[in-house]
């Protein structure tokens, strides 16, 4: 059977069980490339039956043979990093140095921390007369959304599967294929039928089923905040685990003391990577009211070079098009200032955006307040470093951030005053082994790194 056609349960492609499709279309050309299956409630309860067939045997092996097979993993990912980078530009439209780069290459640095990692992750310790067993929570649903389709189910699917736990995923209906190549990927790196499972569908329906299961007992969900409280009620009610990953609002605090040019170049560069489809973009740039106009100036120079359909990838599909465009004209209807970009569509096909900077936004407007998942950028006006606190800590969200002066101690006294997960000091660079998540409304736990592995264990104390 053609993988398309089925899904992946028991370490097999297996028949849906319904015959419902879900149509896959890029978003650079609109045309549909693919159908998949759109799995129902049964789908859902047989790959979970699998998940559990398989938890006890998976749970007692060594960190040693997890390890194995996680690098074995990590060397699949690997030698798919081509066909996954083509997968990504198909259905997610993103450009292919991005796609090459981040999209295919970051999924098997993430494979290969947790390889490396379980090795040597204490997974027992002792507490004065206690030894406290580290030991895998069982069963995982994962629910994934379609921004970067590979690392974010490498980033539940791989610390999970190091912990010794079970999973079955439900990805994005818009990215459905590049999840049907990781679960080749996990057939060839040879992990034991039923460890890991793939059920494409819709997320009331399959995602929804997998969130109610009885069998699951963590669920593990990256997406929008409206969805992620839903699942969060759902797994309270229920008293099972959960990890929230959800949306953003990030600011980009630039004082006084910084190098401007080189703040608000870089920061436009984050913003606008994956078109401004990233839950840690840093789309609120706040600048002292001295130097705003000059870091205006700066940025509608710089959004110039991000070209759609070359370095600007489009919006994944026509719903978030129209969304995007929806805050573009509320941004002028409130009475903030288009400085660059706008509502008209710079192609004649696919869902792009040009690359839209706005002037003159205070904190209470819809654009600074909620999240755009676009190439929008608002630049805000700042009195003193209070304000600037104020500013940047005034939105439900605490996902990231960034602060940019003119020494880094003065940065780091800002950024332990921000209410956010993760904080870049004058540029700083991703780091895999960061621990990744929000405070507030942006989530609840962590994932990447050991904090991320942290999520998967609970612990048992043994008294002597
Ligand atoms: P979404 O919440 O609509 O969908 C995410 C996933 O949830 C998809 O797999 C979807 O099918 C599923 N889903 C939808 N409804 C469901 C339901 N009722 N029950 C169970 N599952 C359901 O989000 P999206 O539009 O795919 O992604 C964009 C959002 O994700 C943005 O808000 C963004 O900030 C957030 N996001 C957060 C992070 C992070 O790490 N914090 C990363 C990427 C994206």
């Amino acid at each position: 059977m053609k993988a398309h056609d089925g899904m992946y349960i028991g370490g097999a492609w297996r028949p849906a069980a319904g015959t419902d499709t879900i149509a896959v279309v890029n978003p650079a050309d609109e045309q549909v490339i693919a159908h998949v299956p759109a799995g129902t409630a049964e789908d859902v309860d047989a790959a979970v039956r699998a998940a559990r067939a398989a938890f006890p045997a998976w749970a007692a092996t060594t960190p040693a043979e997890r390890a194995a097979r996680l690098t074995a993993l990590r060397d699949a990912l690997a030698a798919r990093q081509d066909e996954i980078a083509r997968t990504v530009t198909a259905e997610l439209g993103a450009p292919a140095q991005l796609a090459e780069q981040v999209h295919a290459g970051l999924p098997v640095l993430i494979t290969g921390t947790y390889a490396e990692m379980v090795a040597t992750y204490p997974f027992e310790e002792k507490v004065g007369n206690s030894t406290v067993l580290l030991e895998p929570v069982g069963v995982v649903g994962a629910i994934t959304p379609w921004n970067y389709p590979l690392h974010q189910v490498v980033a539940k699917v791989a610390p999970a599967l190091a912990a010794g736990c079970t999973v079955v995923l439900k990805p994005a209906e818009d990215t459905p294929l590049t999840a049907r190549l990781f679960a080749e990927a996990v057939h060839e790196a040879g992990l034991p039928a039923g460890v890991f499972n793939l059920v494409t569908g819709l997320g009331p329906v399959a995602g929804q089923a997998l969130a109610e299961h009885d069998g699951v007992d963590l669920v593990s969900f990256t997406g929008s905040t409206a969805v992620g409280r839903r699942i969060g009620a759902l797994a309270g009610g229920a008293v099972k685990r959960v990890a929230l990953e959800l949306g953003g609002k990030s600011a980009n605090v630039i004082l006084p003391s910084a190098d401007l040019p080189k703040a608000v170049r870089t920061g436009i560069a984050n913003a606008l990577s994956n078109a401004g489809q990233r839950c840690s973009a840093l789309t609120r740039v706040l600048v002292h009211k001295d130097q705003y106009d000059e870091a205006v100036a700066i940025a509608a120079e710089a959004v110039a070079a991000y070209t759609p359909g070359d370095r600007l990838g489009p919006m994944v599909n026509a719903k978030q098009l129209q969304r995007v465009r929806g805050y573009i004209d509320q941004g002028v209807r409130e009475g903030a200032r288009l400085v660059v970009g706008g509502t008209e569509a710079p192609l004649d096909r696919g869902y792009y955006v040009s690359p839209t900077i706005f002037a003159d936004v205070t904190p209470e407007m819809t654009i600074a307040q909620e999240e755009i998942f676009g190439p929008v950028i608002s630049f805000l006006r700042y009195e003193d470093e209070e304000d600037a606190l104020r500013i940047a800590n005034g939105t439900v969200y605490g996902l990231a951030g960034a602060v940019w002066a003119g020494d880094e101690t003065e940065a780091v006294a800002f950024a332990r005053r921000m209410e956010a997960g993760q904080v870049d000091i004058n540029g700083g660079r991703f780091n895999p082994l960061a621990p990744f998540g929000g405070y507030k409304q942006s989530g609840v736990g962590r994932e990447l790194g050991a904090h991320g592995l942290a999520e998967y264990l609970h612990t048992k104390s043994l008294q002597f």
